[in-house]
Parts: structure tokens; C-alpha cells; sequence
């Protein structure tokens, strides 16, 4: 595929090594419970890091605490050179820019066109000029094999389609980092493997840096430079997939896989 239209993140140049994301110390309660426990991990730009591990295990909470949705309780995370806590609303919204998130539910608007979705936050954002916007829109719809669906509204769409414009949504940003939580989940699934499939192209031919929640093993598999293995708010494995597929050290690791192998 062109990689013209796609996001090509310069290696950050705070840090040596081009570290992206880092999280040091991160610990996340909801009342009593604690969702993660003085997590550390970081990511190197470029690279893609896929997050996997039984339910409520904290994956999740963890993208959310990189789009400063929610903040932590204890603990540092830097995002491309940027501290988010404690960091001013305008540092955060500076932050939001450079990371892209797609949903299990796409959550996209459900009142506007598919090319209006996609040109809106790029405009309003970014600064672009409508005529800008439109012309990156259109060229992602037609990378995500969406060009004929301009004018469709969200709901004249399948799931796998809508989850296209979500992800064509999200690039249109140019962000540094892309989150993807469970993208696959809430598909038919006759529709999972053309999506999986069009995240791979675009790990394939883009520097961008992606951290995935996913339980597709497979794609995982295919995309990742590392997984790590969650339980109980905490990384107990990580390593190179070939490592933590084939030969985990863990019980936890060797039940979760059996499960959803
Ligand atoms: P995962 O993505 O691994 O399934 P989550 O990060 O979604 O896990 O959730 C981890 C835990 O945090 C779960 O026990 C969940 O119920 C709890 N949790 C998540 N968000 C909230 C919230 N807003 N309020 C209270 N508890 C929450």
C-alpha cells in the first residue's frame, strides 16, 4: 500500500533510544481496588507493544491513562518527552494530539458523514483548511478501502466498516502513537480478519508506534516487537512473541494462552 498518506513519526528527540512511552512506579486504584501496581514499561518509538492478559487486568486503564482520561494515583508518565501528571489541560491536549486511539465500539460522531468524521478533529485540531482535511480524508478512505462511503452516515455502515473510518479517523491526526483497544471485539466475526488485516499493512509500512489490547493471539503474534503479559495489574512476562508464545515462563502466561489459544 502507499505509505504517503500515513503518519511517519520522527524518533523522539528527547530521549536516546527514541523512548516514546514511559511509565514508572504507575499505580491506579478504583476505591479498594487496585488496577495497577506500580507498573513500569516503556516503548521505544516506532515499535509496536501488545498488551495482553486475562479481563480487568488493567490493560485497558492503561490507554486510558495515556489519553489523560483518568490519572493515576501514584507514579510517572511521559509521553513523548511530555510528563502527563501533573501536567496543565493545554500539556494534555498538546499530548492528545500526537496519540490516536481506536475503540472496541468505534464511538464514531453518529450525525455526521464518514468524511466529516474524519476531517473534523484535523480542522478543528490541527488548523487544517477544510480543503486540506478532505484531501487526507479521501486518501485514507481509500488506504482503509472505504473511498466509495464519503457521504455514509456511521449507521449505513457494517461494524467492520465503521472500525475502518474509526481507524482512517485516528490517522488522519498524523499521531506518533496508536492505541487500539480490543478493535476487534465488538465485530462478527466475519469482519475481524479484514480489520487485523489492514492494522498489519499499516505496522508493516508506517514508523508509527502502536500499543494494542488485544485477544486476537495471532495478529499479536504477527505485529508485535513485544507483549507483555498481564495479570492483577501487573506485567509477570514480557518479552519478543516468538518468546512468550512458544515458551512462557509463567503459569499465569501458559493458562491464559491455553484459554484463548
Ligand atoms: P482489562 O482492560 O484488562 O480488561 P480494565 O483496565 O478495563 O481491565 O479494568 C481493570 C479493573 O479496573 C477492573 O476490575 C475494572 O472493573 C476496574 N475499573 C476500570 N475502570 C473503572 C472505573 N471507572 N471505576 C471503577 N472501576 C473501574
Amino acid at each position: 500500500m502507499s505509505t504517503d498518506t500515513l503518519p511517519h513519526p520522527e524518533k523522539s528527540p528527547e530521549r536516546p533510544g527514541g523512548e516514546l512511552i514511559r511509565l514508572e512506579g504507575v499505580t491506579k486504584r478504583f476505591g479498594d481496588n487496585t488496577v495497577l501496581d506500580h507498573l513500569d514499561f516503556s516503548v521505544a518509538a516506532g515499535k509496536h507493544v501488545t498488551l495482553i492478559g486475562p479481563s480487568g487486568s488493567g490493560k485497558t486503564t492503561i490507554l486510558r491513562l495515556l489519553m489523560t482520561l483518568i490519572k493515576p494515583d501514584e507514579g510517572t508518565i511521559v509521553v513523548d518527552g511530555q510528563h502527563l501528571f501533573p501536567a496543565s489541560e493545554k500539556q494534555c491536549r498538546e499530548v492528545r494530539k500526537r496519540i490516536g486511539m481506536v475503540f472496541q465500539q468505534f464511538n464514531l460522531f453518529p450525525n455526521m458523514t464518514v468524511l466529516r468524521n474524519i476531517t473534523e478533529a484535523p480542522v478543528t485540531v490541527l488548523g487544517l483548511t477544510r480543503d486540506e482535511a478532505v484531501e487526507r480524508a479521501r486518501e485514507l478512505l481509500d488506504l482503509v478501502g472505504l473511498a466509495d462511503k464519503c457521504d455514509a452516515h456511521p449507521a449505513q455502515l457494517s461494524g467492520g466498516q465503521q472500525q475502518r473510518v474509526a481507524i482512517a479517523r485516528a490517522l488522519a491526526m498524523r499521531p506518533k502513537v496508536l492505541l487500539l483497544d480490543e478493535v476487534t471485539s465488538a465485530l462478527d466475526p466475519e469482519l475481524v480478519a479484514g480489520v487485523l488485516d489492514l492494522l498489519r499493512d499499516i505496522a508493516r509500512s508506517t514508523d508509527i508506534t502502536m500499543l494494542c489490547v488485544t485477544h486476537e493471539m495471532n495478529f499479536a503474534r504477527d505485529i508485535s516487537d513485544k507483549v507483555l503479559m498481564f495479570d492483577s495489574g501487573r506485567v509477570i512476562e514480557a518479552g519478543a512473541p516468538e518468546k512468550i508464545f512458544s515458551e512462557p515462563e509463567h503459569d499465569r502466561t501458559r493458562e491464559f494462552l491455553s484459554a484463548v489459544l
